[in-house]
């Protein structure tokens, strides 16, 4: 008696017992009493004598419980002491193993009808004896009995032999381990490992990139950090590889070039590839966009992390309309149809210039039909910056003919043959006007970029309209895309 009786498969599925392994020894022995108890129950009513015997063993049984008992709470408060990590190799991949104690939950069987409830596990005894008495006890319509309660050994209740004076009737607790469900990652379970009475489970990662969003200049760099954390913040405990990558988004930036796939440059992230936590430095090139950086990390629960890189000149706006100008360029099918910017700074200026071009006298210039002086036409403002700045990649192939134009200080204005182009006759005096608006004559080569030297040993040259003047063109070129480029700000 008090054998660790072992139960075949077959009275296990008969009696609907859900057993997991780590079922308590003191289940088995109780169902080892049990069935005792069920024959001893039937004898019962002959004689009392043999129910104290029974007793007997119950208590004996018990004392075999509370010795198991003793020994479980201490492997408990083992695996509370720490949540152990251990490393196992799954695949080529190491990973973690998150351990945590078991919950232990109890049941209550009646020593006659010991398969009653076995399924009814409650958090603690005193929950799982109510539970059996209003279940079993009062709803089986037995005559009335009383509920005595949990005794840590016992649930208890009165019965109808009180009043021969046989001892209160009790149940017998059952107990089974149970994983707690986690509070962390909660669709990833535990599974219960008898050998250990713990819990486990594969740790699982998560996948940070901070900050989630910046912005910076053309040709900037910037630092991103990747973290990879448990699911509770707490430091892995192996190496957790993370990768990677620079992107940028197609027709971003103000460069409408119809691509379905960006072919640009897509700026530079370093290192590639690292692991837990590391910086991780992004330099953009001078073309604006917006990028993205994305980590990727296989063991993380997020798999990959992005952040987004504005890179662009700040506050530039749209060049206000005005009577003084017209604009010119930057059709609508055009790659860079917001051609037109500039800071606040730059269009201010832009606008005296252009009021003074068309109010002050000098600038009147002869009809030939009707010999009159007359007002010239409106300064015709070509490109200016692109909407976020950078490099203005006119022929929209990401190089770089328009040296400049990448800050929002600089504009061209026509000055070929065509409808509203500067008349030649006005060139001189709107290079002084210039002077006056900008800033001194010394910065006149600053301002006026197509004012270039003639490169040594080519048969091109540079013919002036005139002497002194810094608009040209090359020998046999079309005038067409003659014109005046001005640094509207910082011109020395
Ligand atoms: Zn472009
Ligand atoms: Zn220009």
């Amino acid at each position: 008696m008090g054998q660790c009786v072992r139960l075949t498969e077959e009275t296990k599925k008969i009696i609907g017992i859900q057993y997991s392994k780590g079922e308590a020894m003191s289940t088995l022995l109780f169902w080892a009493t049990g069935n005792r108890q069920q024959a001893t129950g039937n004898r019962q009513q002959a004689t009392g004598n043999r129910q104290q015997a029974t007793g007997n063993r119950q208590q004996a049984t018990g004392n075999r419980q509370q010795a198991w008992l003793q020994k479980h709470r201490l492997t408990r408060w083992l695996a509370k002491l720490f949540v152990a990590l251990s490393l196992v190799v799954s695949g080529e991949a190491l990973a973690e193993v998150e351990t945590v104690p078991p919950v232990q939950k109890w049941a209550v069987a009646n020593g006659v009808n010991s398969l009653w409830n076995f399924n009814f596990y409650q958090l603690s005894k005193s929950e799982a004896c109510l539970f059996f008495y209003n279940t079993w006890v009062v709803n089986a319509g037995y005559p009335p009995h009383t509920y005595i309660g949990d005794n840590g050994t016992y649930c208890r209740w009165t019965n109808f032999f009180d009043h021969l004076g046989i001892a209160a009737q009790q149940g017998i607790y059952w107990s089974k381990y149970d994983c707690p469900d986690p509070n962390v990652n909660p669709d990833v379970p535990y599974t219960y490992r008898p050998a250990t009475n713990t819990c486990e489970r594969e740790l699982k990662y998560k996948l940070t990139l901070t900050p989630d969003s910046a912005t910076i200049e053309p040709g900037q760099s910037y630092e991103f950090t990747a973290t990879v954390t448990t699911l509770d913040d707490k430091q892995p405990g192996i190496s957790v590889p993370v990768s990677v990558k620079a992107e940028v988004e197609a027709n971003s930036g103000g460069h409408d070039h119809g691509e379905k796939v960006a072919k640009r440059d897509k700026g530079k992230v370093s290192p590639a590839n690292g692991s837990n936590s590391f910086q991780i430095n992004f330099t953009s090139t001078q073309v604006s966009g917006i990028h993205t950086i994305t980590a990727t990390c296989d063991q993380c629960v997020n798999k990959t992390a992005v952040a987004k890189v504005n890179v662009m000149v700040a506050s530039l706006e749209t060049i206000p309309s005005s009577a003084f100008y017209a604009f010119i360029g930057g059709e609508e099918d055009k790659p860079h149809h917001d051609n037109h910017y500039l800071t606040p700074a730059a269009a201010e200026r832009l606008l005296v210039m252009a009021i003074n071009y068309r109010s002050q006298q000098r600038f009147k210039v002869l009809d030939w039909n009707t010999n009159i002086r007359v007002t010239p036409s409106v300064l015709h403002v070509n490109d200016a910056s692109l909407m976020w700045g950078g490099r203005f990649d006119i022929k929209a192939n990401w190089t770089n003919p328009h040296i400049t134009h990448m800050r929002g200080i600089e504009v061209d204005i026509r000055a070929n043959d065509e409808v509203g182009a500067i008349d030649a006759r006005n060139f001189k005096a709107f290079e002084k006007m210039l002077d006056d608006v900008v800033g001194g004559k010394t910065g006149r080569a600053k301002y006026l970029l197509e004012c270039t030297a003639d490169k040594p040993g080519s048969l091109l040259k540079h013919e002036r309209k005139a002497e002194n003047l810094c608009i040209s063109r090359l020998t046999l070129s079309p005038d067409t895309n003659r014109h005046y480029h001005i640094r509207l700000i910082g011109a020395k």
